[in-house]
């Protein structure tokens, strides 16, 4: 591997820590069959985020039943997804697809006023057809602007991991953000967090006197501009797609660990702050009430923790900064580390910071992995729905990967929430024994 200097200068790439002291991570791939969610699941939690968007996944009844049985209890609300069903009519061709999209998305936004924002998101299906998504929303765009904006991005599960769904998502978005101008010093998080994470960081840099925006915004019409004074820092590990597509907008990459756990938290905050020139002791006044209150919290689950052996199957993208976070602040050994893709520079900071000899299998195969795993018997295991439940029949404590999608667990005051996602497998395991 080479070293790593695009935005993020004399960042080394993690094979090239075997030539200093630390001999870091050993990192290998791995290809075979692959047990993932497709990225139409990152609707979940991406429609929550921009409370007026609507995301129309032009798919099968397959599709269909995955967002269902995936977001549960959404048939006792005002839905803000669906899916155009593409019929077997369709599949032959004795239909004209086009038209019937658009004649859906005429009634939809009669019928709902309220969108202002509309994601077409393709499917397997709908890539089987060659249905072009993008020419249909611009098309629809041209009809319906400026009321609604309309987009697409494929969801399809052909080559994605699930939280992919998201990172096409905001990829999708950046041809339509403003053109900042460049001498506007601005900072652009970028990653879906939760509303409660993303207010308590707003204050964070706010009191640091560091202008922030965020992406995913929560309103369609409040886009963030983004020009060569835009500092992009990164929220989530899997947005690699996002992150160019801003870069190539001139935005600037900060390098940082990702803001998981307290560590985590901090060097993320600081990436920003260093950035921004902010005075040292401000920032340590700022962080140092926020970072303690954080380690007394992870600390009770400490005790429950360390020693334990975690084993990671690749499938959400965050498995590297969390198993940084439950080695470093909990104490736990690091069995293998799967990640469904490891995106060297995005992931240097968090390498850098991994024992030396840890295992970190990039992509996946799933047989072998599973024998590893059975081999191993760790006392955690993180993985897909699909493979929990085969594994807890085995004896085997898992917890599945899409809950850390679906939790609070950025920044310091949920790094307890996300210790305690750790713990609950192992109680619950205990009271079973009991
Ligand atoms: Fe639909 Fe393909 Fe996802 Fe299955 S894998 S739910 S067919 S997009």
């Amino acid at each position: 591997r080479r070293p790593v200097s695009a935005g993020c200068a004399d960042v080394p790439a993690p094979a090239d820590a075997r030539a200093t002291e630390r001999s870091g991570p050993v990192v290998r791939t791995e290809r075979g069959q692959r047990e993932v969610f497709c990225g139409l699941t990152g609707i979940i939690w991406m429609h929550r985020k921009i409370q007026d968007a609507f995301f129309l996944i032009v798919g099968s009844r397959t599709c269909a039943h995955l967002m269902q049985s995936a977001a549960g209890v959404m048939i006792f609300a005002e839905p803000r997804f669906a899916t155009a069903i593409i019929e077997e009519r369709d599949l032959a061709g004795l239909a004209d697809a086009n038209e019937e999209l658009d004649a859906c998305v005429e009634r939809l936004l009669a019928r709902r006023p309220d969108i202002k924002m509309l994601f077409l998101v393709g499917s397997c299906p709908s890539e089987v057809i060659k249905l072009d998504l993008s020419r249909a929303s611009q098309r629809l765009s041209a009809r319906f602007l400026p009321d609604v904006r309309v987009l697409s991005y494929s969801g399809s599960g052909i080559e994605t991991t699930f939280t992919q769904g998201e990172d096409a998502c905001l990829a999708s978005l950046v041809p339509s953000l403003p053109r900042a101008e460049p001498a506007a010093r601005e900072l652009l998080v970028v990653g879906a967090l939760a509303d409660v994470v993303e207010d308590q960081f707003a204050r964070i840099f706010e009191a640091l006197g560091i202008p922030a925006r965020f992406l995913p915004m929560r309103r369609a019409n409040a886009l963030p501009a983004v020009g060569e004074g835009t500092c992009l820092l990164l929220a989530q590990p899997f947005l690699a797609d996002t992150a160019r597509a801003l870069e190539d907008r001139g935005a600037q990459p900060l390098c940082a660990p990702f803001p998981l756990g307290i560590e985590g938290t901090t060097a993320w905050l600081k990436a920003a702050a260093d950035a921004f020139d902010v005075d040292p002791d401000l920032f340590a006044r700022v962080v140092a009430p926020m970072e303690a209150r954080g380690r007394a919290a992870v600390a009770r689950d400490r005790a429950r923790l360390e020693g334990k052996r975690i084993f990671f199957f690749p499938d959400s993208q965050l498995e590297v900064p969390i198993a940084r976070f439950l080695h470093r602040e909990l104490g736990m050994e690091l069995v293998e580390i799967g990640t469904p893709y490891l995106h060297a520079r995005h992931m240097a900071e968090e390498l850098a910071l991994l024992p030396d000899g840890v295992a970190i299998v990039e992509g996946q195969h799933v047989d072998r992995q599973l024998d590893r795993c059975r081999a191993a018997a760790p006392d955690i295991t993180v993985c897909g729905l699909g493979l929990a439940n085969p594994l807890e029949a085995e004896g085997l404590a898992t917890k599945w990967s899409i809950e850390l999608l679906f939790t609070p667990i950025h920044g310091y005051d949920q790094a307890a929430d996300l210790s305690g996602l750790f713990v609950r497998p192992l109680l619950r395991r205990a009271k079973l024994k009991v």
